[in-house]
């Protein structure tokens, strides 16, 4: 028996170190990393800020829980609420239990106002996380099987369908709540539509109900935006973030701006680690190097040069049906039925890190720091990847 649960399908590679965009495996092969540990280090490996950030912290306090005044966590509270606009901040371990939050904040939200079966209006192909209520909103069919009864309290819409939105609230006076994730990862890179966001802002804010962004993957500059819903001329009421903020050390965050930052009081939730000093020293040091060195702008820079290189080498071939995403998370749509996953494991041997999601959508997640090079051979190698795929299928 293995003495890891058999939880994940690994890939056969084990990395000891990095630097960069650059990993190294156990026989110090380099490997061009284009995912960031699936979009969680934006500023790629040992970034000397972050790595010295950490180390000063670990030396001088790693725990001391949430019975008493955490420093390093007001000053991440303190750059979060500047940087978004949003009003305060409840730390977590990790997304799904920033969503956790998210989605107590809105059930405690309808209860407040006298709704007793408060819902929460959710999309098709939503990634949202793995523990029961998550899962719950999650739409995916085989994450949820066989760990039923899963929540009541969710109903579910097509994505980007704002008459369904519409429909949903006049039809179920219980919605207290809209969890979407701006541009859906997971579920294919799927861009929200500007109607979209725009309606559920509007939506919500006319039936009194919360617009929760799941912003787990979008979040930490991944968009060339600090957070997505900057793109546009609003705020939603609850925001989720995790995976970039940390660039690698667990933690998650669910800011609330207005009514629903005074939903949850003492006692109504809580976490032993959730925002420790370590983990929020490293959350400091990101926002920090992301708003010094005006990263956001670079991202969009990249995106679109990742994007432009990638027509280049496979527009004449047909093999792909269209390119998705913002900034540098890339989805590149496969002009296939079959699953292309085989696409990761044939990168890996030419010492490139992807993803394919959705079962045809190749992703990209490069980290931000990556050169004009890097960012081109990541293109070059990926569209090989594509050509040596359809040229198997034949
Ligand atoms: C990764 C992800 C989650 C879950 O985060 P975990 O840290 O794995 O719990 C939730 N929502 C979105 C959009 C994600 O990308």
């Amino acid at each position: 028996m293995q003495p890891i649960m058999n939880t994940y399908g690994r890939l056969a590679a084990t990395f000891t170190h990095g630097k960069g965009a650059y990993v190294y495996d156990t026989d110090n092969r380099a490997f061009l990393d284009a995912l960031s540990g699936i979009a969680v280090c934006g500023l790629g490996h040992g970034h000397p800020a972050i790595t010295q950030a950490i180390c000063e912290q670990a030396g001088n306090l790693v725990h001391t829980s949430n019975l008493y005044g955490i420093g390093r966590q007001q000053e991440l509270a303190e750059k979060l609420t500047a940087i978004s606009g949003m009003d305060n901040v409840f730390f977590s371990n990790s997304g799904a239990e920033a969503n956790e939050a998210a989605i107590k904040i809105a059930r405690k939200f309808g209860h407040n106002k006298g709704v007793d079966l408060p819902t929460i209006l959710v999309m098709e192909n939503a990634f949202h996380g793995r523990t029961m209520a998550t899962l719950t909103a999650t739409a995916n069919k085989a994450a949820q099987a066989g760990f039923g009864p899963l929540l009541d309290g969710f109903e579910r819409i097509n994505f980007n369908d704002l008459d369904a939105a519409k429909q949903a609230f006049e039809h179920n006076p219980n919605i207290v709540a809209v969890l979407v994730e701006p541009v859906q990862g997971e579920g294919g890179v799927t861009c929200a539509t500007d109607e979209f966001m725009n309606g559920l802002r509007t939506l919500c804010t006319a039936n009194d109900a919360l617009l929760m962004l799941d912003e787990i993957q979008t979040g930490n500059g991944r968009t060339g935006e600090y957070f997505a819903f900057q793109h546009f001329d609003w705020h939603p009421d609850v925001l989720t973030t995790a995976k970039g903020l940390g660039n690698g050390v667990p933690i998650g965050a669910c800011l609330a701006k207005g009514k629903a930052a005074e939903v949850l009081q003492p006692g109504s939730h809580g976490s032993t680690y959730g925002g420790n000093p370590l983990a929020c020293a490293a959350g400091c040091a990101v926002i920090d190097t992301i708003t010094q060195e005006n990263i956001c702008k670079r991202v969009t820079e990249l995106g679109e040069r990742i994007r432009q290189k990638l027509q280049q080498h496979l527009d004449q071939t047909g093999y792909v049906k269209e390119y998705r995403g913002k900034g540098l998370m890339i989805g590149v749509v496969l002009n296939t039925e079959e699953n292309a996953a085989g696409i990761m494991k044939s990168a890996l041997e030419a010492g490139l890190l992807l993803n394919v999601t959705a079962g045809n959508v190749v992703r990209l997640l490069p980290p931000f720091v990556i050169t004009d090079e890097e960012a081109d051979l990541i293109a070059e190698k990926t569209a090989e990847q594509i050509t040596a795929y359809f040229a198997v299928q034949k």
